[in-house]
């Protein structure tokens, strides 16, 4: 008896977690097209527009570099949370892709599309920024 509960408070989770990350997904898709929509007009916004709805960003070929870099932001964020449904999908969301640990069930409140554990992250960050600093040089 007490299996079959679990897996089925295992199911609830899963499908709360994937309304909330479902969610964001709108959520982020909206705010970068609220966002684009104040730098591009016409035609272009319809493109952008639509690029945005498919994941297809290669056909964007605006000039603005500040679009690029909001696309860019929002690309990565959603790239996270089809990461985290996918890891869904297959069972190992939860666990950090690194080093195979459960991620705290707090950083996963904060961050429901976490793929890293907090150690995995911030060892990531300072490789980030060390290549950050070094492609300036
Ligand atoms: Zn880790």
């Amino acid at each position: 008896m007490d299996n079959v509960n679990d897996s089925a408070s295992i199911n609830e989770r899963s499908k709360s977690i994937r309304k909330t990350l479902l969610q964001e997904r709108q959520a982020i898709l909206k705010e970068a097209k609220t966002e684009i929509g104040n730098f591009v007009k016409g035609d272009e916004k319809q493109l952008v527009e639509a690029a945005i709805d498919d994941g297809d960003w290669s056909v964007v070929d605006v000039n603005e570099d500040i679009i690029l870099q909001k696309l860019h932001h929002h690309k990565l964020k959603l790239n996270k949370i089809d990461e985290a449904l996918r890891k869904l999908n297959d069972g190992s969301y939860g666990i950090c892709d690194d080093c195979g640990i459960e991620i705290s069930e707090a950083r996963l409140r904060v961050l429901p599309y976490a793929v890293h554990c907090v150690e995995c992250k911030e060892k990531r960050e300072k490789i980030e920024q060390v290549e950050k600093e070094q492609s300036f040089q």
